[in-house]
C-alpha cells in the first residue's frame, strides 16, 4: 500500500514535463491519477509507460467540455492545476489572441476545474488539497514575457483568495513557483544561452531546476506533512528571487 492509497488525484497538464513526472511520482505513491491533457497521442504515452493511470483528453482552454470532463471523475482529493502555455512576443507586439489563450489556459483553466473539484469536496464533507504551478515569472519582468508574467501573478493571487475561502472548508491551496525546467516550455524560451546566461548566473545554486525538484516541492505540498501550510508560495529556484 502506497503512502497516497486511498486518494484521487488530478493533475492538468500531464501529456509532458512537470505534469507528467507529478502524475507518474502520485502514481508510485499509490494514489489514483487522472492525467488531464490537451494531446491523445501524449496521454497514450503516458498510458503505455503507467498504465494504472486514468487519462482525461480534454482542451483547458473549453470552460464547458473541462467542467463536464472533472465533474465526471469526481471526488479528487488531491488537485495539481499544473497546465500551463507561453507565447513570447516583445510588450509592443503582444496580441490580443495570445492574451486570451494565455489567460484561459494559465488562470481561467484554474478556476474552472477548481471549482468543480472543491465544490464537490464541500458537498461530501472531505478535506482536500491543491496546488497551482506558478513561477518565478509571477514576481520577476522577464523581457518578452509581458502576458505570460501577468498570467503567473495573476495565479499567484488567485491561489491566496482560494486559499482564504477554502481554508475553512477544509481544503489548503498553495503554489509552487519553479525557475526554468528545461521541458518543452523551457527549450522554447530559454534554450538561447545569450538568453539564460544571465538567468543562470544570478542563480545562487547556479543551475535551472530539474523535474524532480518541482516534483517534490509539490508532493510536499499536497501532502500530510505540510498541514499547516495554505496560501503559500514555494519557490524551486535555487534562491533567484532571494537576490
Ligand atoms: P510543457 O512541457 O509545455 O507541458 C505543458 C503541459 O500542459 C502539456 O502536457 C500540455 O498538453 C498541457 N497543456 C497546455 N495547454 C493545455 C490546454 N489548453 N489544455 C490541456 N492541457 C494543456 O510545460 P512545463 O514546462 O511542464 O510546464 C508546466 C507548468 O509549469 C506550467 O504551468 C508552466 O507555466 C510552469 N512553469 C514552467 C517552467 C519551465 O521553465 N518549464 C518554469 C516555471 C513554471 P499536451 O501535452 O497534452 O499537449
Amino acid at each position: 500500500m502506497g503512502k497516497l492509497s486511498g486518494h484521487r488525484a488530478l493533475v492538468t497538464g500531464a501529456g509532458g514535463g512537470i505534469g507528467r513526472a507529478v502524475a507518474l511520482r502520485l502514481a508510485e505513491m499509490g494514489a489514483e491519477v487522472f492525467a488531464l491533457s490537451k494531446t491523445a497521442a501524449h496521454l497514450d504515452s503516458l498510458k503505455v509507460e503507467c498504465p494504472g493511470i486514468n487519462t482525461v483528453c480534454v482542451d483547458l482552454s473549453n470552460w464547458t467540455e473541462t467542467r463536464e470532463a472533472v465533474k465526471k471523475i469526481t471526488p479528487i482529493h488531491l488537485l495539481v492545476n499544473n497546465a500551463g502555455c507561453s507565447i513570447l512576443a516583445p510588450f509592443l507586439e503582444a496580441t490580443p489572441e495570445s492574451f486570451d489563450q494565455l489567460f484561459n489556459v494559465n488562470v481561467k483553466a484554474v478556476m474552472n476545474v477548481s471549482q468543480v473539484v472543491a465544490g464537490d469536496l464541500v458537498a461530501r464533507k472531505l478535506k482536500g488539497a491543491v496546488v497551482n504551478v506558478s513561477s518565478l515569472a509571477g514576481q520577476r519582468a522577464l523581457n518578452n514575457h509581458t502576458i505570460y508574467c501577468s498570467t503567473k501573478g495573476a495565479l499567484d493571487m488567485m491561489t491566496k483568495v482560494m486559499a482564504l475561502e477554502l481554508g475553512p472548508k477544509g481544503i489548503r491551496v498553495n503554489a509552487v513557483a519553479p525557475t526554468v525546467v528545461m521541458t518543452e516550455m523551457g527549450r522554447m524560451a530559454w534554450s538561447d544561452p545569450v538568453k539564460s546566461a544571465p538567468m543562470m548566473s544570478r542563480t545562487p545554486l547556479g543551475r535551472f531546476a530539474e523535474e524532480i525538484d518541482v516534483v517534490n516541492a509539490v508532493l510536499y505540498l499536497l501532502s500530510e506533512e505540510s498541514d499547516m501550510v495554505n496560501g503559500h508560495m514555494l519557490a524551486v529556484d535555487g534562491g533567484y528571487l532571494a537576490v
